[in-house]
């Protein structure tokens, strides 16, 4: 999750209900529940891992050291997951929320490049695949046996993203 959407002081006074219940949803920036998910699940899988690297480009929500993977464990209504259920646009104050929306898309996408260009590997779980602990477990390994290196060296997942 990019630091960036934490910034929701900003929220004008009319808050449409959707938006106001992603913004709950968003508040606990550090240990959210998709992120303890996560974590729990590398955790089982035997992964040693660092978290909220802010020396990082876009604060990786996890850092695999030893594998020079950082995961971002994004929300699904900030970060616009792509045909995503749990994504929702509001309907008023529409171009306000657009353009906050896509400004979190822009620094996800430089955070990513950003990381890449650094050496890091870059792996996005969406809030929606942490839901099911089994599933994601299985998501996981199969994203990071991928990702590990000398497996394969392009292993962005962008392409997944849409
Ligand atoms: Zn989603």
């Amino acid at each position: 999750m990019a630091r960036g959407c934490m910034t929701v002081h900003k929220v004008p006074e009319e808050r449409p209900s959707e938006v106001r219940s992603a913004i709950m949803r968003a508040v606990p920036r550090k240990d959210s529940k998709p992120e303890m998910a996560a974590r729990k699940a590398l955790h089982h899988l035997g992964y040693r891992f660092r978290l909220h690297r802010a020396d990082l480009p876009g604060t990786p929500d996890v850092v695999l050291p030893k594998h020079g993977v950082a995961i971002f464990i994004h929300g699904c209504f900030w970060h616009r997951h792509s045909g995503c259920r749990l994504v929702s646009s509001p309907r008023t104050r529409a171009e306000f929320w657009q353009a906050k929306f896509d400004r979190n898309v822009q620094r996800d996408a430089l955070a990513e490049r950003a990381l890449q260009a650094l050496g890091w590997r870059v792996l996005v779980i969406w809030e929606c695949e942490t839901r099911n602990s089994a599933l994601l477990s299985e998501l996981l390994e199969r994203k990071l046996t991928r990702c590990l290196p000398n497996l394969d060296p392009g292993c962005s997942n962008t392409a997944e993203r849409h």
